[in-house]
């Protein structure tokens, strides 16, 4: 619930910052003007409470905390000890975990803090230790080279991008694929699923020091027992990303084996995806990793931040109630209804269906490029974002999917009803869509949308979101 008072204490705090740079207050006024006027699909996406949203505008920012709770490298960082250590206690109640790392400031950085800590600990190094203690007069040439040559090319194995993996598991416009050497296991061509045995005899001939399980664009769960099996038969630590369903995780939707952070020795994730809080990152890990990965700042990331630690705190604690709960398993069924909806249209789904979060539909069946999807949809006041498919003949440019979520819409208040409507929507702007042509042929990029359907999709689409308002009570 949003006090009425909320209102106006917005407006005075936007007419603050208009007094300073009015361009800013304005692009914040028309940036919920535009989430509350469009049909956000993306995967990736949410609404943080304002509660959350407050707890990231304070002067906690102002405050330089490198170091951990009780050892920093900065004076007067007590209330930063407090932030952070009621952040870390909510996270490690909300996961069940030996120890939550909450400094992360992105999902990006979690991985990287979580790769530096698996590397530091398994690496059995004496010229690491050396240098560790040693003073700067001391530093010796050779142990960084031996350091180097210990470090590099170490190997990584995680879920191929076109399976629907993330850049930061080992590929190359990622530092993590300039780092390690890698090897991408993928999906079965027919069922579209993992398959654990390919798996399994990859990890044997490979040989991973690492086995990174998680996903951007897979849209089913994940059996982290089978992982950790695997992980322990070849000696591999295992490392699961799970920025996109921590909310799943964190609201009981994914238990059991599907649950990774039982399995798992390193779990990094995003903050603000299906879990729903701001925009950040956070690392959970079992007592043997904790110390490295405790090392996070000042080793890859810059000085915490002291407010949006605060947002995590309230994040996670919004999380361990059963309306959170609540709110998951609705974000489960309304995929669920919207992958019905969209298959009962024809519409084709990697998979199958889903039983996660999120979609992803191959539109070559409507002769379409991702791109053109995704362009024509946004035209039609739908915001999705187009991604690649298992094998994908268009790339990683054009692609021949879109990828589509329930989280946000689910907490404007979105029901299965209301999810079957926009899979109508979307049908309707896939089916009246065509590639444009050029002399060389149908265009990549071009498309065109048959007259009226724009202006019919946007329409329908403000009468859903009309019965579900995003913040309401604030009136901006
Ligand atoms: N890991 C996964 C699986 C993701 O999907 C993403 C973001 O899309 C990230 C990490 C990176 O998160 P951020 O954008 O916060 O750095």
């Amino acid at each position: 619930m949003i006090p009425e008072a909320a209102s106006s204490v917005y407006a005075q705090i936007l007419d603050i910052v208009a007094s300073v740079e009015p361009r800013i207050a304005e692009a914040t006024r028309k940036e919920l003007a535009d989430q509350r006027a469009s049909l956000k699909l993306i995967a990736s996406e949410n609404y943080a409470s304002l509660p959350i949203l407050l707890a990231m505008g304070t002067w906690l920012s102002d405050k330089y905390a490198e170091g951990t709770v009780g050892h920093r490298f900065y004076a007067g960082c007590a209330n930063i000890d407090t932030v952070e250590s009621v952040a870390a206690e909510h996270a490690e109640a909300l996961f069940g975990a030996d120890h939550a790392y909450v400094q992360p400031h992105s999902g990006i950085d979690a991985n990287l803090v979580a790769y530096w800590a698996i590397l530091a600990h398994r690496i059995e190094s004496p010229a690491l230790k050396r240098l560790e203690a040693a003073t700067v007069n001391d530093l010796a040439e050779d142990d960084w080279e031996t350091l180097r040559r210990e470090f590099n090319a170490q190997k990584v194995m995680g879920m191929s991008l076109d399976a629907g993996g993330h850049l930061t598991h080992g590929f190359r416009h990622n530092i993590s694929g300039k780092m390690f050497e890698q090897h991408s296991y993928g999906t079965n061509p027919v069922t579209g699923l993992i398959d654990y045995d390919a798996l399994r005899a990859a990890a044997r001939e490979f040989k991973p020091l690492i086995i990174v399980a998680g996903y951007s664009a897979y849209p089913r769960r994940i059996n982290f027992r089978i992982m950790r099996e695997i992980a322990d038969e070849v000696g591999a630590t295992l490392f699961v990303d799970m920025a996109h369903f921590a909310g799943l995780v964190a609201g009981k939707v994914f238990t059991g084996e599907e649950n990774p952070v039982p399995y798992a020795d390193v779990v990094a994730s995003t903050t603000h995806k299906s879990l729903r809080g701001p925009r950040g990152g956070f690392v959970l890990a079992t007592k043997e990793y904790a110390p490295a990965v405790d090392k996070g700042c000042p080793m890859v990331l810059g000085g915490p931040l002291g407010h949006v630690m605060a947002a995590k705190a309230v994040a996670f604690a919004e999380a361990r109630t059963v309306a959170f709960q609540e709110y998951a398993v609705k974000v489960a069924e309304n995929a669920k209804a919207l992958a019905e909806g969209l298959l009962k249209r024809g519409v084709r789904l990697v998979t199958g269906g889903t039983d996660n979060h999120l979609l992803l539909l191959d539109v070559s069946g409507f002769a379409l490029t991702g791109r053109q999807a995704e362009s024509a949809l946004l035209e039609s006041g739908v915001v999705t974002n187009r991604n690649s498919i298992p094998r994908d003949p268009n790339g990683a440019w054009y692609t021949s999917g879109i990828r589509i979520g329930t989280p946000a819409l689910t907490t404007r208040g979105f029901d299965e009803a209301d999810f079957d409507q926009v899979a109508d929507l979307i049908t309707e702007v896939l089916k009246n869509t065509t590639p444009a042509s050029t002399p060389k042929g149908p265009s990549k990029a071009k498309y065109v949308l048959a007259d009226g359907v724009a202006d019919r999709v946007k329409a329908r689409a403000q009468e859903l979101l009309a019965d579900s308002p995003l913040y309401p009570g604030l009136q901006l």
